[in-house]
């Protein structure tokens, strides 16, 4: 059997958060009440015309920015003729020959190795409206809230070799979008979504393979899922002798299968030409110098800071900040209390867990960062056993306010005083005489049965330093 590699390239399209629409003043907002927030311009009437909202420009030019692409100081928007219901112009806005950008990067990391994903092009575009079909009434609708919504199409080179390598870029991206505040990154909402093309080719051919186009995938497990099953299909299709024919194909989620959506004879022409309607898209240099002045900290760069300034593992910089909303509140516990990796492992192991069942983002937390940072500080001074902290953390993840008031409310404040620990160690050892005879006999293992019968009576309050010392000695 031939070894073969898989040659994958990548089509998103991230929803800009812009108020207003990109060629009209209509709201963008999500889950208002079907074609509440439309106008004759994004409803496709003649005789009117679209003007650019800027704000969706100064948000694709950050992106190139962000990914070191070459922006086009002149671009054009062109007609994308197709038909469709929920496209009543009957063509969309877009760029084709002259996007805003090209020629950019990404950087990944997928299990330790670095590699650079090219960027092909950024272009704007508008989006459709969406076709509701009801089974009540037996009849289909046309929802036009979402037309005329900005986008950004980033194009990917068939750079990626791997399911692996196309989720890490995936979530690069998604994360960079996210931290220059530009897109909300809502793959459910379809605010951040992908094509990705996959064709394979015989181990150390130069040439690429016929690809598939797949299309409908929205999460990262999915895109995941997707692409592994079209490799294998690939694969097969060509050890049976049967050639890949280009085409576009649909991801079933349940079945987890794709399946033919239309082959190449069928492919749109669309016949794009430049929109007489819209001016060339003029890049203002002064506009440019300030927009990029106001880029953020980037992911990668973050995520070095951390590893470098905080000392944290590359694993857990990387998690931490691939949520920009995490990275601040990991930056603001740490400004209240200065033990990063402490707090960072407060984050990765107790946080996360909290937040992935209760399906809580970080902006959405109870619990302030101060409040984790004490928390952390209480079981540090030996307030509190660090076991004890991870007991009450769910109601303070819960709850939020200060754990050292509910610490105090619950009584549970170490006990680090030897004599009243003294008496709880006593009271073990008078109810235990066989073990004492066999720890003095030499069965020093007891040592641990000794902790724990002290750790039960005390409900786990026992300072564990403490007590081992003063249990060392009174078995001596
Ligand atoms: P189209 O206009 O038909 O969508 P493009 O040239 O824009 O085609 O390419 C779309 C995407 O397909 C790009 O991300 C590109 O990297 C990727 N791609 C092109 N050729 C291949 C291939 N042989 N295998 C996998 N991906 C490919
Ligand atoms: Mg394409
Ligand atoms: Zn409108």
């Amino acid at each position: 059997m031939a070894e073969y590699e898989a040659v994958i390239g990548l089509e998103v399209h991230a929803q800009l958060l812009t108020e207003s629409k990109i060629f009209c003043s209509c709201s963008t907002r999500f889950g208002n009440d079907p074609n509440e927030n439309v106008c004759p311009v994004c409803s496709g009437m003649p005789g009117v015309l679209p003007v650019l909202n800027e704000r969706a420009v100064e948000y694709a030019a950050k992106m190139g920015m962000a990914i070191d692409c070459a922006l086009n100081p002149v671009s054009v928007f062109a007609r994308k003729n197709y038909f469709y219901p929920d496209l009543p112009k009957g063509y969309q806005i877009s760029q084709f020959e002259l996007p805003i950008a090209e020629h950019g990067k990404v950087d990944i990391l997928v299990d330790g190795v670095a590699k650079t994903i090219g960027v092909t092009r950024i272009h704007m575009e508008e989006d459709a409206g969406k076709n509701i079909h009801s089974a009540t009434d037996n009849a289909s609708y046309v929802d036009l809230n979402r037309a005329c919504v900005p986008l950004i199409e980033i194009v990917s080179e068939p750079d990626m070799r791997s399911a692996d390598e196309a989720v890490a870029y995936l979530k690069e991206l998604r994360s960079i979008l996210v931290y220059l505040g530009i897109c909300d990154g809502n793959m459910e909402e379809g605010s951040f979504r992908c094509d990705a093309n996959v064709s394979i080719r015989p181990k150390g051919q130069e040439e690429f393979g016929t690809r598939a186009e797949i299309k409908n995938v929205n999460s990262f497990r999915n895109v995941h899922k997707a692409i592994e099953y079209e490799i294998q299909r690939q694969k097969d299709c060509l050890e049976d002798g049967e050639a890949i024919v280009q085409e576009t194909r649909l991801y079933n989620p349940d079945k987890n299968v794709t399946a033919s959506m239309r082959g190449k004879e069928e492919a749109h022409d669309y016949r794009y030409f430049p929109d007489p309607d819209l001016v060339p898209l003029k890049l203002d240099p002064a506009k440019l110098e300030q927009w990029k002045a106001q880029l953020p900290e980037l992911p990668r760069v973050r995520r070095q800071r951390f590893e470098n300034d905080f000392g944290l593992s590359a694993n857990d910089a990387a998690t931490i900040t691939a949520e920009r909303d995490l990275a601040d509140y990991f930056e603001a516990a740490c400004a209240a209390y200065a033990q990063p990796k402490k707090i960072a492992n407060w984050i990765m192991s107790e946080l996360l867990r909290e937040m992935g069942e209760a399906k809580l983002a970080a902006a959405q937390l109870k619990l302030a960062p101060s409040d984790l940072a004490k928390l952390v500080k209480l079981v540090d001074e030996g307030v509190i056993s660090g076991k004890i902290g991870k007991q009450i953390f769910p109601d303070l993840f819960a709850q939020g306010g200060d754990p050292e008031a509910l610490v105090k409310a619950k009584g549970l404040v170490q006990i680090s005083d030897s004599s009243a620990l003294e008496e709880a160690i006593d009271a073990v050892l008078a109810a235990s005489p066989a073990e004492v005879e066999a720890y003095k006999g030499g069965k020093t293992k007891l040592m641990g049965f000794f902790v724990g019968q002290v750790m039960k009576a005390t409900k786990g309050q026992a300072n564990p330093g403490l007590l081992n010392q003063l249990l060392a000695k009174k078995l001596s």
